[in-house]
């Protein structure tokens, strides 16, 4: 395969092969796609972890491109990765792409979707769908985010959306949402919100509607709660929970989905106290 040209592309349909021709003409000299870069090599392309950029492909373990869907299963720490485009792809390895199908296929590998949702933005043949028009399409189970307040929504995707959880450039919105909210990162767009956006909307719907207690904290007391969560909200799941199962209470995404409902102004300790 060579850059601009198709390789032999009797199995690739024209909308494959057009989109890889552009993904390789824009990616293919290491402008990283998420977590991963490619890099032209005498039989085609190899990608890497972005990470790995700079190492000696001896100690990069070689796979092929079929093997890379398993390779993200998990991260590092053995958890399972619900969410693909989280920035926990696992380092380590390299894969030659010599064909179209072999970067479909490496890349779906990687990040699924994340390939056609470019090229559909690109060529004007899709488009995001807004937060409010993906609730209201939920039924069963999900059926309580369909009445989330807009507040409540962008504490989710602030929860969620931001740099740190997840490397996506995020399209869609909520009704006022400002610049500079998370999302907007990165090469591959995200045109609706994902299942642990679902998840986290109805969880969030239901922190919305539960039955309050009162608990007696002087400001300090709360300053230290707040430093505690956010410190743990950072860390990756402990042994035990799953990344994805929000109901866990030692969940990081339960703790960040915590801070953004009680709101940037919680406990921040008071500022210059008088002497
Ligand atoms: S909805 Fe947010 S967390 Fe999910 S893939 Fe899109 S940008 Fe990432």
């Amino acid at each position: 395969m060579g850059r601009g040209t198709g390789p032999s592309m009797g199995l690739m349909n024209d909308l494959g092969s057009k989109a890889c021709e552009a993904w390789l003409s824009e990616h293919g000299e290491g402008l990283p796609w998420g977590q991963v870069v490619a890099h032209p090599c005498p039989n085609g392309w190899e990608l890497r972890h972005v990470a790995d950029a700079g190492r000696d492909a001896a100690g990069l373990q070689a796979l092929p491109p079929g093997a890379l869907r398993e390779w993200a299963d998990t991260a590092d720490d053995g958890l399972f990765r619900p969410l693909k485009s989280a920035p926990t792809l696992r380092r380590g390895w390299r894969c030659l792409v010599s064909s179209h199908d072999d970067l479909e296929l490496a890349l779906g590998g990687v990040y699924p979707g994340g390939l056609g949702d470019w090229w559909a933005v690109r060529t004007g043949q899709g488009g995001p769908t807004s937060f409010r028009e993906f609730m209201g399409r939920q039924t069963g189970v999900y059926r309580g985010v369909r009445g989330l307040a807009d507040e409540a929504a962008r504490a989710v995707v602030r929860a969620c959306c931001h740099a740190g959880s997840c490397i996506k450039d995020r399209r869609w919105a909520v009704e006022g949402m400002v610049d500079g909210e998370p999302g907007g990162h990165g090469s591959i767009p995200c045109l609706e919100p994902c299942a642990l956006v679902l998840e986290a909307a109805r969880t969030m719907a239901r922190m919305a509607s539960a039955e309050r207690t009162s608990v007696a904290l002087s400001g300090e007391d709360l300053a230290v709660l707040r430093a505690a969560l956010e410190r743990a909200s950072a860390l990756r799941p402990p042994p035990g929970t799953r990344e994805a199962e929000l109901s866990a209470p030692d969940n990081p995404r339960r703790m960040k989905l915590l801070l953004e409902w009680l709101g940037p102004e919680w406990a921040r300790p008071a500022a210059s106290p008088q002497e």
